[in-house]
């Protein structure tokens, strides 16, 4: 069976639940090989065997580390000339879709971007994939070279599996044109607690009808374990911070449950969040365009409606 290399999302050796989507992946399409680039390999070890990675490639070199995105895509580079596998998957991040981008022109090889499923077909590996913001899906498949593919974070559910993740350290020869930018200091993020906003299973967004309250959207976002996202016109407003912003101009969300409250839908607000699998919203109009969209939804106030539902999931 083909190797599929899995790039790790990773800090220092904290693997993102991502990481453990690609693998599941992977192992519909051959055998999950996990590239592991930076510090804190024992930390992950274990974690990238509970998804089935077969083998990891270690590469602990403070020249990856140190530097941007271009010593990962050679390293890529050069263990895909080594490997041959069946394909390369890496996170749809910003970060990873410029290794991608990088990696494909290095090994001439087609590359799909914003994968929301992978699987093994008649002609290779076949992608579905979300475009335009998420107003189309197309089914594309790699026809030169090496299929390189970024997958959008909750494309599917992670399944573990026992694979041995043996591990090979792997020596790469990075080229000085890689270190043409260097990290020169990492400052820590300030952190709210709650789930990454891309990456989250379920996410809470308010909008303008909070008038700038965001109280009961945090306190049933937290009940849920869900990430805090905003509309812009509460983003403008100063409400809540501009990284939380879902959106044409924020945050691309898919998550498995997207909360809207107090938001009206407007298309660029839609853009950002359409492909999440299952969208309820809580609006006091029932004309609200968000209804066009919505799995569920609820006309009400969202300060009565959250409270309520905050207690029956307690409840629950
Ligand atoms: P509104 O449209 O004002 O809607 C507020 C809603 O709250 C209404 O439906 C109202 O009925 C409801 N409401 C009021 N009070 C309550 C209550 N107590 N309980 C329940 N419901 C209540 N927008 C984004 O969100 N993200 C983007 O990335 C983005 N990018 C943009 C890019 C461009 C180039 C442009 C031109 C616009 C962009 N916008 C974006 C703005 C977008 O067009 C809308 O203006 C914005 O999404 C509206 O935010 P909102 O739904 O919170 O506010």
């Amino acid at each position: 069976m083909s190797e599929v290399l899995v790039l790790v999302d990773h800090v220092d050796g904290d693997v993102r639940k991502t990481t453990a989507e690609l693998l599941t992946l992977a192992r519909r399409i051959g055998e999950p090989s996990a590239v592991f680039v930076g510090d804190g390999f024992d930390s992950a070890k274990e974690y990238l065997a509970s998804y089935g990675a077969e083998k990891v490639y270690r590469v602990e070199s403070g020249d990856v580390s140190d530097y941007l995105v271009a010593p990962v895509a050679e390293v890529l580079a050069q263990l895909a000339e080594k490997a041959s596998p069946a394909a390369i998957l890496v996170s749809s991040s910003p970060h990873g879709k410029e290794i991608a981008a990088r990696l494909s022109i290095k090994l001439n090889s087609g590359l799909i971007t914003d994968a929301v499923d992978v699987r093994a077909g008649g002609e290779g590996v076949e992608t579905t994939q979300s475009v335009f913001a998420g107003g189309w899906t197309v089914e594309a498949t790699v026809t030169t070279g090496t299929p390189i593919i970024t997958v959008k974070p909750n494309s599917c559910s992670p399944e573990q599996a026992q694979g041995a993740a043996a591990d090979e350290v792997v020596d790469v020869q990075i080229s000085e044109g890689a270190r043409a930018a260097r990290i020169t200091e990492r400052r820590e993020k300030q952190t709210s607690g709650r789930p990454e906003l891309t990456e989250a299973a379920i996410v809470v967004s308010g909008g303008r009808g909070t008038a700038g309250d965001f109280s009961p959207v945090e306190t049933f976002a937290d009940t849920l374990g869900a990430a805090v996202g905003a509309s812009r016109a509460a983003v403008d407003a100063g409400w809540y911070p501009h990284t939380s912003q879902v959106g044409q101009t924020g945050k691309q969300v898919s998550p498995q449950l997207y909360v809207a409250c107090g938001i009206s839908g407007a298309i660029q607000h839609r853009a950002g969040m359409q492909t999440s699998k299952t969208i309820v919203a809580v609006n006091k109009d029932e004309e609200a365009p968000i209804f066009e969209l919505v799995d569920f939804g609820v006309v009400g106030d969202l300060f009565t409606v959250l409270p309520q539902a905050t207690e029956a999931v307690k409840a629950a």
